[in-house]
């Protein structure tokens, strides 16, 4: 029988998640099937129990659900238990051979797909860089252990609320060198320039800007926006305007963590570039 997988979230109408892992079964050449599921609010687990008893093999998660999948799975890799959050389960057999008593293990791709990105953008490695980080939410958490694993020169996590980004920086403190603060410490460039500024913030989706001081930003860097598919977002805009060379948006981190729950799922990695060439839509 043809394996099914899904992403599930809601609203989920804008997803471009099955178009991209359809994409990797045919470059693959493996015989899946991948839908979008608008899971009810307050009725994830409902949903993903009927997901599994009509076959599912696993399934991608985004908003609002990330956080229901953690509690929902048996086994949670590493990555996942750091985050808070998991956007991949994979579901096993239970003992007479459908989902009941079955494992649901789950991981989260959201920040290795990140970093992926990230180095593709750069054209080198992120080891020996100094890193900004905007935002202490969930996809600023999800991402501070994939970006520390790479051994950058130094990780600074700014939030609106200083609290929260203090509190990652003693989540995480014994991982590499990092340190939370919040916007005024960046001004006037007292914090120094950094080679890539990630907007993890969700200022964006409101076309608002992060209070980010121009001084943080290095020309030959990256500016980086986690938010995709709305072109040259204010965040973006503010970093072309200092003479940024290096712009993206987060299309390739969608991609890049997709790629990687394929691999997980199947046993084989995809090509992404292709699949990014093709969704990328210019930053004017
Ligand atoms: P959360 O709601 O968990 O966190 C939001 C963060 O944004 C908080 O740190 C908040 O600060 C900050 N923030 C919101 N508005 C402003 C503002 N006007 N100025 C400064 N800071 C602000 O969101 P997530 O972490 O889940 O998601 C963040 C973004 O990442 C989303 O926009 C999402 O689209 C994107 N994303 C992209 C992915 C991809 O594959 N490309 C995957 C996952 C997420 P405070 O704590 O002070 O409230």
């Amino acid at each position: 029988m043809t394996d099914q997988y899904a992403v599930i979230g809601n609203p989920i109408g804008h997803t471009k998640s099955p178009l991209i892992h359809m994409s990797f079964a045919g470059e693959t050449g493996q015989d899946i099937t991948y839908t979008a599921i608008e899971g009810p609010l307050g009725g994830f687990a409902a949903a993903v129990d009927a997901f599994r008893a009509g076959g599912g093999r696993g399934l991608n998660i985004t908003a609002p659900f990330k956080l229901d999948a953690f509690a929902y799975a048996t086994d949670l890799r590493e990555r996942a238990r750091l985050a808070g959050a998991v956007n991949a389960m994979k579901f096993e057999d239970g003992p007479e051979g459908g989902p009941e008593g079955g494992r649901v293990i789950a991981d989260n791709f959201d920040g290795v797909g990140l970093v992926n990105d990230i180095q593709r953008n750069l054209d080198s490695p992120l080891a020996g860089k100094r890193v900004l980080l905007l935002g202490a939410g969930g996809a600023a958490r999800g991402a501070i252990l994939p970006i520390l694993e790479q051994k950058p020169a130094e990780l600074v996590i700014a939030n609106r609320t200083l609290s929260k980004a203090q509190a990652l920086e003693s989540q995480f403190s014994g991982h590499g060198r990092l340190s939370g603060t919040d916007y005024a410490a960046l001004t006037g460039g007292r914090s120094g320039r950094f080679d890539v500024v990630l907007n993890a913030t969700s200022a964006s989706l409101r076309g608002e800007l992060p209070p980010v001081d121009t001084a943080a930003f290095a020309a030959d860097g990256l500016a980086y926006e986690l938010v995709y598919g709305k072109g040259l977002t204010p965040f973006l805009r503010l970093a072309q305007g200092v003479g940024v060379r290096r712009l993206a948006d987060g299309v390739g981190m969608l991609v890049e963590q997709a790629a990687e729950a394929f691999a997980w799922w199947r046993g084989i990695r995809p090509d992404t570039r292709p699949v990014i060439e093709r969704l990328t839509i210019p930053l004017v």
